[in-house]
């Protein structure tokens, strides 16, 4: 599935909403297309703002619920987080995420899914499990370059300062 190019997989998405009786309007082909091609996991404001350009009529709240309509198909998957603002993810096999716990940027990290942790799930509370979602946290390459950076200016500052006595 992965292996399909992003025409390919446009013409199956189509093909899925057809199925289901729904239109692929220009500004889902735009949205759905924007979540193929971007790995970052934006959230429904984000789209917007990358695609306002194109569809100076089309409001947040339509990017919303064009996103539901997508996610109802199975196109797209939701991801939520408490009260924060739901991202969105155009891949749609089996895989993880990490965070950055400073930004906030969300990157796929691919890992065989780990369903002995639902089997084990089975086995200590007798629940029959469906699925499982764990999440990494910790600071990704750019905050980490911006942090290394940062200290390294407060050392050349220190020592300045140092050398004035
Ligand atoms: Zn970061
Ligand atoms: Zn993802």
């Amino acid at each position: 599935m992965t292996d399909l190019t992003l025409e390919e997989r446009l013409e199956e998405a189509v093909k899925t909403l057809k199925v289901r009786g729904v239109r692929m309007t220009p500004q889902r082909y735009a949205i759905l297309s924007y979540l193929l091609e971007t790995r970052s996991h934006p959230t429904a404001d984000e789209i917007y703002k990358a695609l306002a350009d194109r569809f100076p009529s089309m409001s947040v709240a339509t990017v919303y619920n064009n996103l539901k309509l997508l996610k109802e198909a199975g196109l797209v998957r939701e991801l939520t987080f408490g009260d924060q603002a739901s991202r969105f993810d155009g891949q749609m096999h089996d895989h993880y995420h990490v965070t950055c716990i400073v930004c906030g940027r969300i990157d796929d990290f691919e890992y065989p899914p780990m369903r002995f942790i639902e089997k084990e799930a089975e086995r200590l509370t007798g629940y029959a499990t469906a699925e499982h979602r764990m999440e990494v946290y910790g600071i990704c390459p750019a905050c980490r370059k911006a942090q290394e950076e940062a200290k390294q200016m407060a050392m050349v500052t220190a020592k300045a300062a140092g050398n004035e006595h």
